[in-house]
This record gives structure tokens, sequence and C-alpha cells, in this order.
């Protein structure tokens, strides 16, 4: 072989094996690509895969959204019922305040009326009787029969009269005349009414016992009367029988709760609130003398001091009269 062709070998065999090299290189490359597709593919997978997880997760808050919407939704819908309410019961509070007001204008002026009315007719009604008395002690007798017996029931309609104004005017003063509440003595309220009443309980032989009474706060002088009015009615409305009274007091949640018992007539339940009404009365004045304010009176007094009365009766046994006091032994 020539010098010329050997070099020509060489060259060949330099450019195989630079190609050959070249070559390798490309395989290597090609498996680093291959291995980098696999890796950007897997990149990728992990992507689709976050981003479905992240898809879930903003359809759980849109859910939580939708419920939060709906409960606000709801909340709303209560604080405006609420709030409906709350204006309606002021409503009918206002209202209510307005109607005790009214209520009490309207007391205010018929208990004024009725001290005027009453007050004024005693001057006339004195002229009146003072002429037929008159008329009586100078011509009784005189004239005939008939002209006496006229007089008579004159001066009978004249001391009516009186009496019916009389009482008229004490109903109208439980509230203009009443004296401040105190601690008081229950127990000497009801012996002052005892000794006030003392000609009819000695003419009647009733036999009057008590609980032993407390200290309330209340008018002295009222009490008094209320206790008197109620025994004096037990007395009056007495039964075929020895008259027997029982005044008794128990506490009962925070009010003390008297009693007066007693074994007369009895009150039909059908009467039981009316008698309470003035000059509402069940018997004629022939049965039973009185002008039916009493227990009016007595009514006022109790509803003054914050209190109830109401009456229950068993037939022909007798009836009992219940009165509270509310305890305001903290009030002195
Ligand atoms: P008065 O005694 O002047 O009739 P009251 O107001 O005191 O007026 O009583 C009203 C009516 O209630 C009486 O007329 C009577 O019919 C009835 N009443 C009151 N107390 C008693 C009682 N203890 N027992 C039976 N009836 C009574």
């Amino acid at each position: 072989m020539s010098p010329a062709s050997d070099r020509g070998t060489d060259q060949l065999a330099g450019y195989s094996s630079a190609i050959l090299n070249i070559l390798d290189d490309f395989a290597a490359e090609k498996v680093r690509l291959a291995e980098t597709q696999k890796a950007i593919l897997n990149i990728l997978e992990d992507f689709s895969s976050e981003r479905m997880r992240l898809s879930e997760t903003q359809k759980a808050v849109l859910n939580i959204l939708e419920d939060l919407e709906s409960e606000k939704g709801k909340v709303e819908a209560t604080n405006h019922e609420l709030g409906r309410e709350v204006a309606e019961r002021r409503r009918a509070e206002v209202a209510l305040l307005q109607k005790t007001q009214e209520l009490a204008r309207s007391n205010a002026e018929l208990e004024q009326f009725a001290y005027v009315a009453s007050h004024d007719l005693q001057e006339p009604l004195r002229a009146v009787a003072g002429c037929v008395q008159l008329l009586q002690q100078r011509y009784e007798g005189q004239l005939d029969g008939r002209a006496d017996e006229f007089i008579h029931h004159a001066i009978d309609g004249a001391a009516r009269m009186r009496d019916l104004i009389n009482d008229l005017l004490a109903y109208s003063r439980v509230e203009s005349r009443g004296h401040t509440l105190a601690p008081t003595d229950a127990a000497a309220a009801l012996k002052e009414a005892l000794e006030n009443l003392l000609v009819s309980v000695r003419e009647s032989s009733a036999q009057i016992t008590s609980d032993p009474l407390p200290m309330v706060v209340a008018d002295h002088v009222q009490l008094v009367q209320l206790l008197q009015n109620l025994v004096s009615n037990s007395i009056k409305f007495r039964a075929d029988r020895p008259v027997v009274i029982h005044i008794g007091v128990e506490y009962k949640s925070g009010e003390w709760l008297f009693s007066v018992r007693d074994n007369g007539i009895g009150i039909e339940s059908q009467y039981a609130e009316r008698i309470f009404r003035v000059f509402q009365r069940l018997h004629t004045r022939r049965e039973y003398p009185g002008t039916g304010i009493g227990l009016a009176i007595c009514k006022k007094i109790v509803e003054r001091h914050g209190g109830r009365i109401w009456v229950t009766s068993d037939g022909d046994h007798g009836s009992t009269f219940y009165f509270t006091l509310p305890d305001r032994r903290d009030v002195s």
C-alpha cells in the first residue's frame, strides 16, 4: 500500500470513529430526552390531579358559601320577625298605658263628681228634711190619717237619702282622704273595729275569734273600716243559729291572705261579683237594713292597698270573704 492510500484509510477510520462518537452522544442525549419527557409527563400528571383537588375544594367552598347565604337569609327573616314582634308589643304597651291613664283620669273624674254631687246634695236635703220634720211636729194628728202617712214617708225618704249621700261621700273619700300606708298592727285594727261594733256584737251574742294577726303596711283607719264592714255584715246577714265568726290570716307568696268567715245566710255564687258594686244589694231594706255600699268601699280600700277581695260561700252554711294585702315589710 502506498503512503497516500494509508493516509486515506486513517482519515476514514478517524471519521468513522468520530461519527460513532457522535452517534453515541446522540443515543445518550435521546435517553436523557426520554427521561426528561417522562419527568415532564409526571409533573403534568401531578398538576392535573392537583387541579382536580383544587376544583373539588373550590366546589366545597362554594357549597359552604351557599349554606352561609341561606343561613344569613334565615337569620335576617328571624330578625325581621323579632323586630315586628317587639314593635307590636311596644304598640300594645303604649295602648295599655294610655288606657290605664284614661281609666285613672275617668276614675278621678267620677270620684270628683260623686264627691261634688253628694256634698252639694246635702244642703237642699237638710232643708227638705227640716221642713218635713216641722210639718210633722206642728201638724201630726191635726190633718187626716193619709196626710200623716205622707209626712212619715217623706221623713223616711229624706233619712234614706241622707244615708245614701253619706255613703257616697265615704266611697269617694277612700282615695281622696286616704292616709299614707304605714306599718300597722292588724290585731289592733280588728280590736278597734270590734269596739265600734260593740252594740251589735252584744245584741247578736256573736262569738268572734281570730288568728294572731300580723303587722301589715296599711292605712290604719281604712283597715279598721274594712274589717268593721265585713264583720258587721257577718252579724247582719246571720242565719237562724248562734253567730260564729272567725278572722283568719295566712302568708302566701308575698302577700297576707285575710279571711272573715261566718255561718250566716250565705251568698249564691252568681252574685259573688255583683255585691262589690256600689248600691248593689240582694235583699230589701225591710229584710236587712243598709244602702249597699259597704262592700264597694271594702273593694276600693283593698285595691288602694294593691290587694284583691272576693267571696266564697257554701250555700246555707255561711260565707267567707277573702282579701289580700301585699307584704311590704321593706317599705317602712
Ligand atoms: P249592705 O250591707 O248595705 O246591704 P254591702 O255592700 O255591705 O251593703 O253588701 C251588699 C250585699 O251583699 C248585701 O246586701 C248582702 O246581700 C250581701 N252580703 C254582704 N255580706 C254578706 C254576708 N256576710 N253574708 C251574706 N250576704 C252578704
